[in-house]
């Protein structure tokens, strides 16, 4: 079964260090961390509305995200770093490798979410 997952979320995942808008929220990444671990292969499909995460999200209001225009911002360039499209199915495991290769190391992290409320933790 594909997992829906925002392509923004690519990075979040790999910065995760506990920390989230809430407890439920917080339960829902720790899962979805514990699954990535136990099967790094596991499908996903890029998804440009809410996904997995923003089912547990307080952010998430009548199946839309309040911030809706930031992040729609940060998964169109998550997309075009990564040269990906919304709809494609990968393994949970190449599109985190393309998000570090193209985004991470190359430093472009700053021009995507830097006006992200948790953006001090990803770039420690
Ligand atoms: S803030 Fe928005 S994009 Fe992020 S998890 Fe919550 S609903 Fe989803």
């Amino acid at each position: 079964m594909k997992t829906l997952l925002r392509p923004h979320h690519g990075l979040c995942i790999q910065f995760y260090e506990g920390k989230g808008y809430n407890e439920e929220f917080t339960k829902k990444m720790d899962a979805l961390i514990n699954q990535i671990q136990r099967n790094p292969r596991m499908v996903i499909q890029l998804h440009t509305a809410v996904d997995e995460l923003c089912n547990s999200c307080p952010n998430n209001i009548d199946s839309e995200c309040i911030s809706y225009e930031k992040v729609k911002r940060f998964d169109e360039k998550v997309l075009s770093y990564c040269d990906l499209n919304s709809g494609q199915v990968l393994s949970m495991q190449e599109f985190l490798q393309l998000v570090k290769d193209m985004i991470i190391e190359k430093d472009l992290q700053p021009s995507i979410c830097s006006d992200c409320e948790w953006y001090s933790i990803c770039i420690k």
